[in-house]
């Protein structure tokens, strides 16, 4: 057995961390080889809730699960940490604004990205959930200035993995025959699922479905997807957002196959003209522990557009917080 890796969980006592903790244990990130010692942080009301997931994640006698370590505290949580997923966040409350929603989330990201900065494993690899994700993620980069950006990325895998599975079924195929979905920009309504580069089986996907379907079906199908879920569930999705997250993480410590990419909301460099300085989705292939952008895709006017449309919602929301960034 190898030396644990050390897994924080920010929010464990929520929803979608129910729904991962116990995929974690059962080997599903680093293999059923690897050990787990789990940082578990909640805010103090919710510690005791958090106390009984420790009892059923002991109750399942997993031989992954070195320790689990219950805290309120950043620094504990983050002490050492190889992989980090923040999942808690302030919800969006009766009447609050989306300023108000940002910078309630501003101070805990803050917090937490300083607390990383001084305690997590320089080779950290920090998944943010919690929403606004895109700009949860810059204000924690922003806030931890002795890791590299590229130690954080906000979860978009949920927004490709819908549109995967929706493509497929539009085509008739399984999963596996579609090739390089691509989802840009912001978590939120705006995103853009794209399928001008996708392929089912090596054929165009965008010739077998056609633009109407595209552009009248499918990208408002996948944008409005988590409140679809919501309004027939009653409740957010909490099990396909582990899915998602666990996914992610995955792929960023392992590799995509070859000839694919996964999407992920990394630090934009400037890549396809979208603005330095936001936390923006792109396609990217992994490999070794790091991810690349694809490169050099032909990109037309109608996805130029939507992708830009996100990048400035992205700015707008940038610029509803940057007051709070360290200089
Ligand atoms: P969930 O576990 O359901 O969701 C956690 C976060 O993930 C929310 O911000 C949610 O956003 C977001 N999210 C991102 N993608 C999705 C998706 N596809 N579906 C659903 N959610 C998504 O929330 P709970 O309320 O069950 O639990 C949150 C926990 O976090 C609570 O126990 C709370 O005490 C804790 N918390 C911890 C903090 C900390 O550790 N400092 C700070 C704040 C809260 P959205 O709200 O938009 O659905």
């Amino acid at each position: 057995m190898q030396q644990p890796l050390n897994v924080a969980i920010t929010g464990a006592a929520g929803q979608i961390s129910y729904a991962l903790l116990f995929r974690l244990i059962a080997g599903e990130l680093a293999g059923n080889q690897q050990s787990l010692s789990l940082r578990l942080l909640e805010v103090p009301e919710a510690l005791p809730m958090l106390e009984g997931v420790v009892m059923e994640l002991a109750d399942c006698a997993a031989p992954l699960l070195r320790d689990v370590v219950v805290t309120a505290d950043p620094e504990v949580a983050f002490r050492d940490a190889d992989l980090v997923f923040l999942l808690g966040a302030r919800p969006r409350g009766p009447g609050m604004e989306r300023r108000d929603l940002l910078q309630g989330n501003a101070e805990i990201f803050s917090r937490q990205g300083r607390a990383l900065n001084e305690v997590a494993r320089r080779s950290v690899k920090v998944l943010v959930v919690g929403n606004p994700a895109n700009t949860n993620a810059l204000i924690a980069l922003r806030n931890a200035p002795e890791l590299s950006p590229r130690n954080f990325s906000a979860m978009t895998r949920l927004d490709h993995n819908r549109a995967l599975s929706l493509l497929a079924a539009q085509c008739g195929c399984e999963v596996g025959e579609v090739k390089r979905i691509a989802i840009w920009g912001n978590h939120s309504t705006s995103q853009f699922p794209d399928l001008s580069h996708a392929t089912v089986s090596g054929r165009s996907a965008l010739a077998l479905v056609g633009d109407d379907w595209f552009r009248g079906s499918f990208i408002p199908t996948v944008q409005q997807r988590g409140a679809s879920v919501i309004q027939v569930r009653g409740k957010s999705s909490a099990a396909s957002a582990a899915n998602a997250a666990l996914g992610q993480m995955r792929s960023w410590i392992g590799a995509t196959p070859g000839g694919d990419w996964v999407s992920m909301a990394v630090l934009s460099d400037g890549s396809y003209g979208i603005a330095e300085g936001i936390v923006y989705s792109f396609p990217v292939t992994t490999a070794g522990g790091d991810f690349q952008i694809a490169r050099d895709l032909p990109i037309g006017d109608f996805a130029r557009e939507r992708m830009q449309a996100s990048a400035a919602e992205l700015l707008e929301e940038r610029a509803m917080v940057e007051h709070l960034f360290p200089v």
